[in-house]
């Protein structure tokens, strides 16, 4: 008996409960669509007010039903939905798909009955898709499952497809017939109740029929598992994304530099990027990408070889491969002395290789082949413009020919009008992606290539520090015990320490002469800073004052402070070490709605949000990550030393981002780091924490 999403994808046997017989009605859809599919199964009508249904016999309740039923599809009304999946429990069904809506998404009366169809769901071991969604497809030849109400009928083929959103689902799939792209799944999962985006990704990890994965998603779910699921099945299998549209507004901005600078759609970007997901950013871009994914090898190199009938397209073609990161070499000798042959004698033998409007089917074929060869490429382009001479057929007929064995990924653009439609059925059956633009066919396999590069990212490796975590644990439960959400001074400061970070030596001082005292102990220059729970930033409102030199700098210095007691009644002043001859730097973590904790660095200091130079990780941090992390800043220059000036230790910033990312991993407690600034000088020994703010929370 299939168990777990098998009893959703792969049942032997589905009931239809609230099967219909009038036209237009969803439980009409379902039932149509599960015959018209040919399920290799059996179906079950459910209703108890009809005795026939499409010519079989139609059930009062799923219990009677005398086979066994491993698959549900619920269309009643909402009201009588519990009642359905009652009977389906007891009946023993391992799957659910609840199409019905009315749900969460209707208001708070919808959640509560959701609620309990979800502690239903998980009672029994049952597992479900929706409610609220438009159903599920299987378009495996021993399966044809459609237990969906979706007017348009896939094709089998590679590519799995989940969306969030029922509506746009149809859509989808209309689009992908019209452009060839074959199905192997499809999943329309409507409020996510129980099957998540991140099931499926797992089940669809180790499926064979499956080779691209394309998601549109609002939201990815638990965040910490769909970054580690991402990653792992990035490593073989394509994820491609359209983005939402929907920028998350930096809203605790005032707490953490982090918090601000991690939000927003360029994060997404960069951290969609490093779990290995490809981002598109329109649905169009998806359905130009998807089919060469789906249908191709995965190009080894940026090399595209153009073969065209047309200077024109072939210019846009180069044009837009340049711009998305590809290269157009020139073909090898052994190319050049082949097309010599194939071509007149005026032709010339540049990539792209134009065979003008007079090129018959077979020279077009030759020199394909040829290019397709060609050890120095990786990719190659196709690109016919149909003059009303030459038959598009016999010319779809010759690419394929040419393209066959060549061992790695072929597109082609076909702009023909004459017998285009058979030309392009040729070429789509052969395997081979057909666009209309040249600049699409670049946008494919400037995809692939794009691709490539994050599926071979460097995984690095997670080194471990000897660190004191159950010290630094205490410290955070009392304070998460106290209620309080910030930590205080005295508990960053030994948060930091149990980690290895070191810290500019301070007191809190009570008077000038104390303030003084410290100067003269540990040496000037010295920064004295307002601490208090009213004042967040200090530098906004004059709370820090830098390089003072001599007592009395220190004194006055100290008078001008007490001025912030008006608005900070419980004002303390700290005295701290000055560091001198280094570069600031941010470092921080915050925790993202959609990918769990982030870990940032940047170019640091007062002006952060100003200069935003800033690179953002998902966590767990590899050393790998750490040095690019760094070396990806604008800034980097300035770190590695311009003009004579001398290198800072940079191993000493990997050292600290690296430490920072073993403290998130066992402090479950933390939720918004910022050390800003830390100074990191050309000396080792010498960087030195001089601000830093925590604040905790639970349920990371
Ligand atoms: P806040 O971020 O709350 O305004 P900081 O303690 O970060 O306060 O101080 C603001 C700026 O003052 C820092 O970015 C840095 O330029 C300078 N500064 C503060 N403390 C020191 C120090 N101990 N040594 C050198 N510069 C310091
Ligand atoms: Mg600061």
């Amino acid at each position: 008996m299939p168990a777990g999403l098998d009893a959703i994808f792969r049942p032997r046997s589905v009931a239809v409960v609230g099967a219909s017989r009038q036209p237009a009605t969803i439980g009409r859809e379902v039932i149509h669509n599960l015959l018209g599919f040919e399920f290799s199964g059996k179906v079950f009508p459910v209703n108890p007010k009809a005795a026939v249904i499409h010519s079989m016999k139609c059930y009062r309740s799923v219990t009677d039903i005398p086979d066994e039923v491993d698959l549900a599809v619920i269309v009643v009304p909402r009201e009588q939905v519990l009642r359905a999946v009652g009977q389906c429990a007891r009946k023993g069904v391992r799957g659910l798909i609840v199409i019905t809506a009315g749900f969460r998404e209707s208001g708070p009366a919808g959640a509560k009955i959701e609620a309990r169809l979800f502690r239903m769901v998980r009672a029994h071991g049952m597992r479900m898709v929706g409610p609220n969604c438009m159903g599920v497809i299987n378009t495996d030849p021993e399966i044809r499952l459609n237990a969906s109400f979706a007017a348009a009928r896939p094709e089998r083929g590679e590519a799995a497809f989940v969306s969030q959103s029922g509506a746009l689902g149809e859509a989808i799939l209309a689009n992908a017939k019209d452009l060839g792209l074959g199905i192997s799944m499809f999943v329309s999962m409507g409020n996510k109740t129980d099957v998540s985006g991140n099931d499926l990704l797992e089940y669809w990890a180790t499926e064979p029929s499956v080779r691209v994965i394309l998601m549109y998603l609002e939201s990815f779910g638990n965040p910490r598992r769909f970054t580690e699921i991402a990653r792992r099945i990035t490593r073989k299998k394509p994820i491609i994304t359209v983005k939402s549209g929907r920028t998350e507004a930096g809203a605790r901005a005032a707490v953490s530099h982090t918090g601000s600078l991690a939000a927003g759609d360029t994060a997404t970007d960069s951290l969609l990027q490093q779990c290995g997901v490809l981002r598109v950013s329109t649905m169009e871009e998806m359905f130009t990408v998807a089919p060469a994914f789906a249908m191709q090898p995965i190009p080894t190199g940026p090399r595209v070889g153009i073969v065209t009938n047309a200077g024109g397209p072939g210019i846009l073609a180069t044009d837009a491969a340049v711009a998305l990161g590809l290269t157009l070499p020139e073909f090898s000798p052994r190319t050049r002395r082949g097309l010599r042959k194939v071509l007149p004698r005026e032709a010339t033998l540049g990539n792209p290789v134009d065979l003008i409007a007079s090129a018959t089917p077979e020279r077009f074929e030759r020199a394909l082949r040829l290019v397709c060869r060609d050890p120095g490429l990786d990719s190659v382009i196709a690109i016919f413009v149909s003059p009303i001479t030459v038959d598009a057929r016999a010319m779809a007929e010759a690419i394929v020919r040419g393209a066959s064995r060549a061992g790695k990924p072929v597109v082609v653009v076909f702009m023909s009008k004459a017998a285009s439609a058979e030309g392009t059925r040729i070429l789509r059956a052969a395997g081979l992606p057909v666009y209309l633009y040249p600049e699409e066919a670049a946008t494919a396999l400037g995809a692939m290539n794009t691709w490539r590069g994050l599926r071979d990212r460097p995984t690095g490796r997670i080194p471990k520090f000897r660190v004191h975590a159950a010290r630094a644990r205490r410290v955070l439960e009392r304070a998460w015990r106290a209620g309080r959400e910030l930590l205080t001074g005295e508990e960053v400061e030994a948060l930091l320490r149990a980690y290895g970070f070191r810290l500019a030596p301070s007191r809190i001082v009570k008077t000038a002469a104390e303030a003084i005292d410290f100067a003269q102990s540990t040496g000037y220059p010295v920064v004295l800073k307002a601490q208090s729970r009213r004042i967040v930033h200090k530098s906004d409102v004059g709370g820090v004052k830098v390089d003072l030199r001599t007592a009395d700098d220190v004194w006055k210095a100290f008078r001008e402070l007490q001025v912030l007691r008006r608005r900070a009644p419980d004002l303390r002043i700290l005295a701290q070490k000055m560091i001198r001859g280094g570069r600031e730097l941010i470092l921080g973590m915050t925790t993202d709605a959609r990918f769990g904790p982030v870990v940032l660095c940047g170019m640091g200091g007062i002006h952060v949000e100003v200069m935003r130079d800033t690179a953002l990780r998902v966590h767990p941090l590899t050393d790998a990550g750490a040095r690019q992390m760094i070396r990806s800043l604008r800034g980097w220059p300035l770190l590695e030393g311009v003009r004579g000036e001398k290198p800072v230790a940079v191993a000493a910033m990997e050292d600290a981002l690296l430490r920072l990312s073993q403290m998130i991993t066992e402090q479950d407690l933390l939720r918004e780091l910022d050390i800003n600034p830390f100074i990191v000088t050309p000396d080792p020994a010498g960087c030195r924490v001089v601000d830093a703010r925590v604040r905790i929370g639970a349920g990371r």
